[in-house]
């Protein structure tokens, strides 16, 4: 028999924690140990059906984690500003870190690092399994045609904070290790002036916002006549958390160590 997954969702209140907290709710693998929103929201100490309707209301939002409560996973959508805050948490907890926390500077992506000495990590800047295999035939591609030029388009909702997507960026780094490159040497993040001509190798980005739109990817292959485009559509954010669920009760249990989403999908 498996063991049911105690998840504690952190910025439960979100876009992307609410869509958390509903799938955890639905799931039969997982139990919502608690639902963690901001200090100050005025969320806090009421109970879920404020939120979620006449789903099961044992639990009511909170800002902090009562030491009683039981934490195996910690999934974090909070944001960079809280970011730390919340890896702290499920250090502080032991308990194993989940994050779709997008944003992040080089500290906090070494901040992970140095928790997966302790407790079980796995960070992805896109939960959706559409991505995962996107990722797969983008560094396919770019390992087969390393000649190709290649250019990452996303389009985003109005109020995304990040720009490029951390989609875009993870994207842009699977063509790189395709090109045995390094990302750094060939990301080119603007493009606007006198430019000259398109360097062999470089991987372009273009961001657009507008809307609601979820999240769109395209990597665009391109050579003389001829071009493959590979497109990724998000209908909706529960694709997102679904597979962060999957994800958090694929890790609990599991050594301390970093993880990857890849790892969590069937292998090729
Ligand atoms: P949001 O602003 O709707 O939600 C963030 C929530 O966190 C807010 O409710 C905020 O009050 C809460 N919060 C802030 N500080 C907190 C604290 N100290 N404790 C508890 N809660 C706190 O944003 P969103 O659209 O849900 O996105 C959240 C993050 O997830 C962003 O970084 C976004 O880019 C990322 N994201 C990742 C994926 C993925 O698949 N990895 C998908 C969509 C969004």
């Amino acid at each position: 028999m498996t063991n049911i997954v105690n998840v504690v969702v952190y910025g439960s209140a979100g876009r992307m924690g609410q869509a958390v907290v509903r799938a955890v709710l639905e799931s039969k693998q997982a139990r919502l140990a608690a639902a963690l929103v901001r200090p100050g929201s005025g969320l806090a100490e009421e109970p879920l059906d404020r939120v979620f309707g006449a789903l099961p209301r044992d639990v009511d939002f909170s800002t902090s984690l009562d030491p009683d409560v039981p934490c195996d996973v910690l999934v974090d959508f909070s944001g960079p500003n809280s970011f730390d805050a919340a890896l702290a948490l499920a250090l502080q907890r032991r308990a194993a870190f989940v994050s779709g926390t997008t944003g992040l500077h080089e500290e906090q992506h070494a901040a992970l690092q140095n928790a997966a000495r302790t407790i079980p990590v796995l960070w992805a800047a896109n939960f959706s399994l559409g991505v995962a295999m996107l990722l797969r035939m983008a560094r396919r591609v770019a390992a087969t045609f390393p000649d190709w030029d290649c250019d990452i388009l996303e389009m985003h909702h109005s109020r995304k904070q990040d720009a490029p997507s951390g989609t875009a960026l993870i994207l842009g780094q699977a063509i790189a290790e395709g090109h045995g490159a390094r990302f750094e040497d060939k990301a080119v993040f603007t493009r606007h002036g006198q430019i000259g001509p398109r360097k062999l190798g470089e991987i372009g980005f273009a961001s657009l916002r507008g809307g609601d739109i979820v999240g769109e990817h395209t990597v665009i292959f391109a050579t003389d006549s001829e071009r493959l485009e590979l497109t990724h559509r998000a209908g909706n954010r529960d694709i997102f958390a679904r597979g962060a669920l999957v994800a958090a009760t694929w890790i609990a249990g599991r050594a301390a160590g970093i993880y990857s989403f890849d790892q969590v999908l069937a292998p090729e």
